[in-house]
């Protein structure tokens, strides 16, 4: 996450949707806001209507009607969430909303009235009722056949993959385990098999997330399921394992500093998984973690981070902050700050503390003031900045292998296995691109680096 967040909203593969709609096919639009989570059930739900007969819509006057997936995490997230739904009901006038914000419906009608259903986070079948109440399904058997592997709103050759739901902790400043409920996992089998089936139809890269990724399984008590020859267990390192035996890349994403995280380091040193930890820290200050109730508040992170990166040294770390929590002293934000520099993560996200309705943190003492959040974010966005720029400089004249995401007239924007889609940075290819296709993997040389992205050339 970053202050300014990636915009994930589905207009990115929009070409693909309505190319092949049928006279008199009902159509639907889909405006998903939100985090990965959010946009993995929008296509979780444009898959069972794709495959119900229904069209996808790529702008508001083709849908008979639209949905709108929400985000409520911050109270930012919630006033875009109302201005979006309030544009699709200008635009379109038949409006249904789901996802986050949908836990709390009197809030969406009462701005509002005039949407057609409201429904929660998951809550796929209400989603699917709303819709065949306000456009009847017409299906033609000949035609609507279910695509292989489901509506997928990311470009083709990367995708995410949920593995579980909902969260077991209570982290004050999240109102998630309220919305979401606690941790539900998929068992192992059907990761599995949703992962080979994108990768059969050309994923190059299966982006892995959760609200709580290195909590997998915990709520099977780890059951094994049946696999292929084999049974796999529902645990983090054995999904890993397995995952990284399809062929693409594999990225995990919100992974917990839980001890177990250091079993995952030796797959990333043999190159089954990407050497790459999205690992939401949020604070370094051990009394700022605690006010937090932050899982693993006491770790010692620093030690873990020496240990990760002497089991596998080219790991990239991504994490996220906050600053300005309630009560944080300007001790507390140096400790951070001072953290930041031994721990010289390679990516870093940072959110100024801002209250979410229903948060516990809400009710601390001694919230910080705007001027004082905002300079301290300051000052660690340019600390951040620093490391990035010295780590990016120091991979000029070093070979990596990138993927392709986008070719056009003036050049090829890739990524190394450093950087995840949306959230992290890119290598240009300006010379020599012409013949590459998104989803393609090759060698380059990095010849030129900012503060974010990388320049490179085709070896
Ligand atoms: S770990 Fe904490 S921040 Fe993450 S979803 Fe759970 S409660 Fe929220």
């Amino acid at each position: 996450m970053s202050q300014n967040p990636p915009n994930l909203r589905p207009d990115i593969a929009q070409p693909r949707f309505d190319a092949d709609r049928r006279q008199g096919q009902p159509s639907i639009g889909m405006v998903s806001l939100g985090c990965p989570k959010a946009l993995v059930d929008s296509e979780r739900i444009l898959t069972r209507l794709r495959a119900e007969g229904y069209g996808v819509s790529p702008d508001y006057q083709g849908a008979d009607a639209v949905i709108v997936n929400t985000c409520g995490f911050l109270d930012s997230a919630k006033a875009e969430s109302l201005q979006a739904i309030g544009e699709a009901l200008n635009e379109n006038g038949r409006v249904i909303v789901t996802g986050c914000l949908g836990a709390e419906p009197e809030y969406i009608t009462g701005a509002h009235p005039k949407v057609l259903a409201v429904t929660g986070p998951q809550q796929y079948e209400q989603v699917l009722d709303a819709v065949h109440a306000a456009v009847p399904p017409s299906p033609d058997p000949f035609i609507d056949l279910m695509p292989a592997t489901g509506v997928t709103l990311t470009p083709r050759h990367y995708s995410y993959l949920k593995i579980s739901e909902g969260c077991n902790h209570k982290c004050k400043f999240c109102i998630i385990p309220d919305m979401r409920g606690r941790l539900a996992s998929r068992p192992a089998h059907a990761v599995l098999r949703e992962a080979e089936k994108l990768v059969e139809a050309g994923v190059q890269e299966l982006l892995v997330i959760s609200q709580d990724t290195s909590a997998y399984g915990v709520d099977r008590k780890h059951a094994a399921s049946p696999w292929k020859d084999r049974e796999v267990r529902a645990h983090i390192t054995d999904l890993a394992r397995e995952l990284g035996g399809l062929g693409a890349w594999v990225r995990l994403h919100y992974v917990y500093p839980y001890p177990h995280v250091r079993d995952l380091i030796p797959l990333m040193a043999e190159g089954l998984v990407l050497p790459y930890l999205d690992i939401p820290f949020q604070h370094a200050d051990p009394a700022v973690l605690k006010r937090m109730a932050r899982p693993a508040a006491a770790a010692r992170t620093l030690d873990e981070i020496a240990a990760w990166r002497r089991a596998c040294p080219e790991i990239t770390l991504r994490s996220t902050f906050i600053v300005g929590y309630p009560g944080e002293t300007e001790d507390e934000f140096q400790v951070l700050l001072d953290w930041l520099d031994e721990a010289q993560l390679d990516r870093v996200g940072c959110f100024q503390y801002e209250n979410v309705a229903g948060a516990r943190s809400n009710d601390l003492p001694n919230h910080v003031a705007p001027e004082v959040k905002q300079d301290r974010w300051d000052r660690f966005m340019a600390k951040a900045q620093a490391i990035s720029e010295a780590k990016l400089a120091a991979k000029v004249g070093s070979r990596q292998e990138v993927i392709v995401d986008e070719v056009d007239g003036e050049a090829a924007t890739c990524r190394t296995m450093a950087d995840a889609p949306e959230i992290d940075g890119n290598l240009f290819i300006d010379e020599g691109f012409e013949g590459l296709k998104p989803g393609q993997r090759l060698m380059v040389e990095v010849d030129e680096a900012s503060e974010y992205d990388l320049w490179g050339r085709i070896v």
